[in-house]
């Protein structure tokens, strides 16, 4: 079981961001940016290429609906999309807001982001949404 099907599980806990029966969205804990959002399938499959086409597509949909929210809940430009994929192995998309190119540098985290914070973020993204 990867770390991320054990925070879908709720035995890790997250800042939860949204959820359908096949998706789930959460916080990165150490954001490249204050809005910074994992995307994440439910079923456990490594790599993100490796999902079926339909979940891929099903996928995409789910990460607009919440960069959506995040748009309308942090002030930014645009909402940008990585993957990454080299840590955990378990598909998931970034999605971080964006000022400017530098609000996506992976090398610089927010360091030691406060857990009030980061609820505050979360049920933010989550209203909006
Ligand atoms: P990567 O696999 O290279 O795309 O990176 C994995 C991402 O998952 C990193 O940005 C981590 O900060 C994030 N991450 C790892 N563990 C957790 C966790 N328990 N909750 C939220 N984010 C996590």
């Amino acid at each position: 079981m990867t770390i991320f099907s054990k925070i879908i599980a709720g035995e890790i806990p997250c800042y939860k961001v949204a959820e359908n029966d096949k998706f789930f969205a959460f916080l990165d804990i150490n954001p490249v940016n204050w809005g910074h959002t994992l995307v994440i399938p439910k079923r456990e499959e490594d790599y993100i290429f490796d999902l079926t086409d339909e979940e891929l597509g099903e996928m995409m949909v789910f990460a607009k609906k919440v960069a959506g929210g995040i748009k309308k809940a942090l002030p930014c430009r645009k909402v940008g999309m990585a993957v990454l994929g080299l840590e955990v192995p378990h598909a998931h998309i970034h999605l971080v807001p964006l000022k400017n190119e530098g609000d996506m540098d992976f090398k610089h985290k927010i360091e030691n982001p406060s857990p009030e914070k980061m609820t505050e973020i979360a049920e933010k993204i989550a209203a909006n949404i």
